[in-house]
Parts: C-alpha cells; structure tokens; sequence
C-alpha cells in the first residue's frame, strides 16, 4: 500500500524486521484478547521477548546486550508492534527498551547497572519511570514526593500515578524532590526496587484505552533507598529528563505512525468487503478520497520520522524536534482513529474491532510524555530564543 521507499533500512534491518514480526505473529498477537481482559501483558512475553534478544539491545555485552548503537532497529521493533495493533505491548515494551533503561545505562553507578541490566534484557525485571503525581504531570516542579539524606541512605516518602508498567514493574526511576527549596534544581532520580520495604503499588486502572497496560499509582513510605541507586548527580535529574525526554518523544512519534498504518490497513480491507446501495464502500468517492487522504499523510509521516531516527542515530535530535514529531504524529494518528472509525460504521464503535481498540488507545498519545500543549510550548520556546 505504502509507495516510498524506506532508504534508510539494509538488507540486514529486513532480516531482523522479518524476525520480529515471526515473533510477534506467534507470541504476542494471539495473546493480546487474555491480556486485555487481565490489564497486563504475561510476564512470560517479557521472557519471551529477552530470550529472543529483543530487550534493551543498544547495552553493552558485558551486561548482557548485542551493543546495537543503530535506532534502526529500535524502530523497526517500535513499528511492528504498532503495525500489529496490538497497542498496550506497543507502549509497554519500548518503555522498558527505549526509555527505562537509557537512564540506568546512561547515569546508574557500575554496580547499579550490574544488578539491573542483565535481567531487563532477559525479562525478569519489567522497567517504569515514575515522574507524575497526583498533584504535578505537565508542572513536574510541581513533585512533592521527598527524598531525605539519611546519610548511608535516603528515605522517599509520596506517592506518583499513571504509571506505564506499574503493576508488573521490578525496578522503577523515581523522580524525587531532594531539596524542596530548589525547583527543578531539587530534582533528583533514584532506583527503587520492588524488594524494597515500604514500596507497594495500586491495581492496574481502569482506562479508555490501552487495556493490556498495567498503568497504576505507586506509594513509598518510609522506603529506605541506598545511596548507589541515585542515577548520576543530586540535583541534575531535571536535567536527565529533559535529556532523555527527547528518544521517548521520538518513540512515542514512532508507535503513532504505525498505528495509524495499522487503522489504515484494517480500513482498506473493511471497505472492500463492505457493500452499501449494491456498491462496495471502496467505490464511493468519499471512502476513497479519505483513504487517499490519510495515506498521503501516513506516508509523510512515515518519511519525516525515518529522518528523525537517522538524525538521532548523529546524535542531533533536539528535545524540539523530538516534541514537534511527537505532536505532529499523534495528531495524525488520532485523526486517522476518527476516520477509519467513521468508514467503518457502526462496527468501528464495537470492540471486536481492531479500529475501535486502536481509537480508544490513539487518545493517550496525545496527553502522556508531556501532552501536546507542552510539545508546542517547548517548540515555541525555541524558535522564540
Ligand atoms: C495511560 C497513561 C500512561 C502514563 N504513563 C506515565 C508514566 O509511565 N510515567 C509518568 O511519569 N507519567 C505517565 N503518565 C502521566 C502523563 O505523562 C501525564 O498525565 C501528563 O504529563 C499530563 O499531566 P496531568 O495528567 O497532570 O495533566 P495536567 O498537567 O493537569 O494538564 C491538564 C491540561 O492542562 C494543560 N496544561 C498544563 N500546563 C499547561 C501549560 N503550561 N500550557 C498550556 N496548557 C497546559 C495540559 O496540556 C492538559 O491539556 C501517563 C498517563 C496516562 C494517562
């Protein structure tokens, strides 16, 4: 369906394409009904995915990972799992990849990464990043779980919500306040595990969307956090988000693309089955004119973020670009989720159907990672500088 070449795949990113969709054919879609009704995916899907070398693969080999500096193959990953619209997985997983585990690689002491490492990339240990609260998502400032220097230690006290991988989560990067009186300066990241006395997690919630995500609330009170699992130095984890804020913007821009591939690709097959005043849908003009429509725009889409990859394999990808690409694809996709729904009828509204999933779970995109009132606040700040 889709014309443009992707120039920037070998034959060697096809190779490994063509694995990843084999696998997930076989170990993800099938499942993804059970995880839905039980608001997670398996823990033995996380197994599955380690054992077939698909966590964290940018690591280095002395902590277990294939040292894969290329995000090809990062987005090659990102994209089947879109284009299999099986959305919670698609989030999920790459959350652990891609956003969890660059923290702990990029600013986790050697022992840190000795102990966390190696099981994220088998899959025994499920990765979250736990920013927001209750009282504080788009002013993270705003954070009012503490952090107090207890010497040896430090004691967290608080608690965050909407947690991505929160219910299964084995290790989880908190955002804390290590010194009220500083701002974004009192900002710091720690590891908390889930031995850790005092640590304890809510249920999955109850969502619109992204039913086999255990997104839920964690609490810590009087956890006792040792001081090696500080990542990088007291007072600069604003700055590690804002660092690192930009591959997850670039992710979540990857998954929107390919979701709304994969909203397309139901809707063309639907519309030539469907038959309506003894014509099929595919023959009215404003069936066709709206496909055309949308795949142009998934096409461009599709290229703008092939270019972005590459420019983050330089290394040039600014947290603005990150957030433009975030707002630009998850605006499509959710205008995509509205027309494919709409050509599908009364059955884009029922369940069973891949569109009326991947609708319900498009919307999110639009308010998690920062929401795209705050990517448009961060691009503006820097053509305005
Ligand atoms: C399913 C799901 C998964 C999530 N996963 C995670 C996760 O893994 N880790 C994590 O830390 N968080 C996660 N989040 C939280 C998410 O990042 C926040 O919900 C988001 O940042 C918005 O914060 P808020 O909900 O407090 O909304 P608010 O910040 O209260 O925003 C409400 C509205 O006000 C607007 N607004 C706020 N400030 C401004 C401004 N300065 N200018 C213009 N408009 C503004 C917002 O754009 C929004 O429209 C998740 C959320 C959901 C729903």
């Amino acid at each position: 369906m889709f014309g443009l070449p992707r120039m920037m795949f070998t034959e060697e990113h096809e190779l490994f394409r063509q694995s990843v969709r084999d696998f997930i054919a076989k170990e993800i879609t099938p499942f993804n009904d059970e995880w839905e009704k039980n608001k997670m995916v398996s823990r033995e899907s996380w197994l599955k995915l380690g054992e077939n070398g698909f966590l964290g693969i940018q690591a280095p080999e002395d902590l277990g990972g294939m040292n894969i500096q290329d995000f090809r193959y990062n987005a090659i990953l990102i994209e089947e799992l879109g284009l299999s619209g099986c959305s919670g997985p698609a989030i999920g997983y790459p959350l652990h990849s891609d956003i969890v585990m660059p923290y702990i690689l990029h600013y986790a002491t050697d022992e840190a990464k000795k102990k966390y490492i190696p099981k994220m990339i088998t899959g025994e240990y499920i990765g979250a990043v736990a920013m927001t609260e209750p009282g504080a998502g788009s002013d993270l400032q705003g954070m009012r779980t503490s952090a107090e220097d207890k010497g040896d230690h430090y004691l967290i006290n608080g608690s965050k919500t909407f947690i991505t991988n929160g219910y299964l989560s084995d290790v989880v990067v908190v955002a804390v306040k290590t010194d009220p009186s500083k701002g974004a300066k009192g900002i710091s990241l720690m590891l908390i595990d889930r031995d850790m006395a005092g640590f304890s997690k809510g249920k999955p919630f109850e969502k619109v969307g992204l039913h086999a995500q255990d997104t839920c609330e964690l609490f810590f009170e009087e956890v006792k956090v040792p001081k090696e699992n500080l990542l990088g130095k007291e007072g600069d984890g604003f700055k590690y988000l804002m660092t690192e804020l930009a591959q997850e913007r670039l992710v979540v821009a990857l998954a929107a693309v390919a979701l709304g591939e994969y909203m397309l690709e139901e809707t063309v097959n639907y519309v030539k089955e469907r038959k309506a005043f003894n014509k099929s849908l595919s023959e009215f003009q404003n069936t066709r004119f709206k496909l055309a429509e949308m795949t142009a725009a998934l096409e461009q889409g599709r290229i703008y973020c092939d270019q972005l990859v590459m420019l983050h394999n330089e290394k040039k990808l600014d947290p603005a670009m990150a957030s433009a690409a975030k707002y630009n694809m998850t605006e499509l996709q959710c205008k995509v989720a509205d027309e494919c729904v709409q050509l599908h009828g009364g059955y884009g509204y029922m369940w069973e159907y891949g569109v009326a999933r991947a609708y319900a779970d498009a919307r999110v995109q639009r308010i998690y990672a920062g929401t795209n009132e705050i990517m448009k606040e961060l691009i503006a700040r820097k053509i305005l500088k």
